[in-house]
């Protein structure tokens, strides 16, 4: 018989490679947090794989000037692993990737790690129960296949005619050119989304001219970032439970936000009230308030926090065009009024595309078919986790497990606990395969888009990139994250096919013997 997870001392090698019990790909918060859980159940026998040369995930990609997270630190940690040494309230993106770099270590995760392992392909082996993998360096075979590639991992930027032709500097947020300092240049950047809100402030000091093209202006919050002071710290190292409470107070704060956009709008007026006087007080004149006035429901897009966006964008070397790119020439873009403007370099801050993940396209499960083909554009999983066809995967980050209003990494932290049960679902059992029913994904999905039609994403009138190109909300979660938490708690083997390890073929299990 073949083996089940957690027997690896009996598990035999499958023409000449090692059936590792589970690979996990990419190690960002969802594969590192995994690795940790395995490594503290004594389940050694994992491999992570990351396309990077580091371990971070969107903090290592993402090296933007500015790059910052807008929850707030505490909360923004693995509960196990809580950081005294955050020095600011919201942490910047350095001390986040070193925060991981740190846990990858002190949790003994390296040596289990292969960096620079882009999976190119994982195809299900029906017969054997196991996922065979091909990666930038080399093969690999595992019993399960966990699947953290992060949410925010593949840069969008439009097809703007004439692109080609431009002779000057170009590059999206997520991959910034260090080597181009932008002192003295002139600039366009496209996008008023989170990363621009970050962006601009930072680079417009020292830029010639900047060309803001707004395309729809973000609802803007005044920041609340402040230092951690020295002694602050210092006590949240001797007295460890302070900061425990603190992170539960900015848990519960924040999970009353989502009563507002899932439940009842008036819960959002406030946070109305002050984005529009933040608005008065940083922009004096009217007819640029009126530019810069969102014509949808707060909460829609997500709720930018910035002091520094609405002073920078309103100094003398910042011009917002509102009318679009209309076209790119060798050195310049023509916008949509037919105005010509000559610049050097020309930065995408125009997000990501969630919903097409290169990564669902390298997946193949029982039918041969990949997660690109089966969802068609509308990515769909059990509780964001499991997929109907795709036995023993386990997809961290998910289909709509986003959040408008608290920290993913209490959703990665509910779903990997989902995921360690079901590790040891299949060791008690004895089985050595989980299928999840199409009809209780079917059932699930349901439920979330019925709840999601009620959500001021779905209804606030903006678009965003919560839609897929079918127009489906693929990528929010319509609920607290304690109902997430309460829901992934056990895994409900009643809602999967449990298979018993099949018979080994003679020849393989001669070749494991030898
Ligand atoms: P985003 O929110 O999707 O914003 C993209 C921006 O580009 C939008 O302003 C969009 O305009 C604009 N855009 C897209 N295509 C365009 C085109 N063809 N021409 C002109 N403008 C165009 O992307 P993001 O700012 O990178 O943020 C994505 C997500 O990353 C955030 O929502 C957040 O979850 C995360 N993030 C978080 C932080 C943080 O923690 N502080 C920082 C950065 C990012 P429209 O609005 O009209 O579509």
């Amino acid at each position: 018989m073949a083996p089940t997870i957690g027997r690896s001392d009996s598990f035999p090698r499958v023409n000449g490679t090692h059936v590792h019990d589970v690979a996990i790909v990419g190690a960002g918060f969802g594969g590192l947090g995994m690795a940790i859980r395995m490594k503290q159940a004594g389940m050694d026998d994992f491999v992570l794989i990351e396309r990077g040369d580091d371990v971070g995930g969107t903090w290592w990609a993402n090296s933007y000037p500015g790059c910052q997270c807008d929850i707030p630190s505490n909360l923004y940690s693995f509960s196990f692993a809580p950081n005294p040494n955050w020095d600011r309230a919201y942490p910047m993106r350095d001390q986040i990737l070193e925060y991981l770099r740190d846990c990858a270590e002190r949790f003994g995760i390296l040596p289990h790690t292969r960096l620079n392992s882009e999976l190119l392909e994982a195809t299900w082996v029906a017969d054997e129960q196991r996922w065979e993998l091909e990666t930038a360096s080399g093969p690999l075979a595992a019993r399960v296949l966990v699947a953290a590639p992060g949410l925010l991992s593949e840069p969008s930027s439009p097809a703007l005619p004439g692109l080609e032709r431009f002779q000057g500097n170009a590059f999206h947020t997520a991959e910034w050119d260090h080597s181009d300092d932008l002192t003295g240049k002139r600039v366009a950047l496209l996008g008023s989304g989170a990363t621009a809100v970050q962006v601009v402030p930072e680079i417009q000091p020292r830029v010639a001219k900047l060309h803001l093209f707004q395309r729809t202006p973000p609802w803007v919050v005044p920041h609340t970032d402040h230092p951690v002071t020295r002694g602050m710290r210092e006590l949240y190292r001797r007295v460890p439970p302070l900061q425990t409470l603190s992170r539960g107070v900015v848990y519960t704060l924040r999970e009353s936000v989502a009563v507002g956009i899932t439940r009842d709008r008036r819960w959002l007026k406030a946070a109305e009230l002050n984005a529009r006087l933040h608005l008065r007080r940083q922009v004096p004149d009217p007819e640029l308030r009126g530019k810069l006035t969102p014509n949808y429901e707060i909460f829609c897009k997500r709720i930018i926090l910035s002091s520094k966006w609405y002073p920078a964008i309103q100094e003398p070397n910042v011009d917002i065009v509102s009318s679009g790119v209309e076209e790119v020439r060798k050195h310049s873009v023509v916008d949509g009024d037919g105005v010509e403007r000559e610049i050097d370099t020309l930065i995408f801050a125009t997000g990501f595309k969630p919903a097409e993940l290169p990564i669902a396209e390298r997946i193949r499960g029982r039918e041969g078919s990949s997660l690109a083909e089966v969802w068609n554009g509308s990515p769909e999983a059990y509780l964001g986790t499991t997929v109907a066809g795709f036995p023993n995967l386990l997809f961290l980050y998910g289909p709509n497990l986003n959040l408008g209003h608290s920290s993913i990494v209490y959703m990665l932290e509910s779903q990997i606990a989902y995921a360690m049960d079901a590790l040891r679902t299949l060791q008690l059992r004895g089985a050595a395969e989980f299928d999840v029913r199409a009809e209780a994904q079917a059932a699930y999905n349901e439920e979330l888009q019925e709840r999601l039609s009620r959500t001021v994403w779905n209804t606030g009138g903006c678009g965003s990139w919560y839609f897929d190109r079918n127009g489906r909300n693929s990528i929010q979660w319509p609920g607290f994250t304690f109902e997430f938490r309460r829901r992934t708690r056990r895994f409900d083997a009643a809602a999967y096919r449990l298979a018993p390890p099949t018979p080994v073929p003679a020849t393989t299990a001669a070749s494991a013997a030898s």
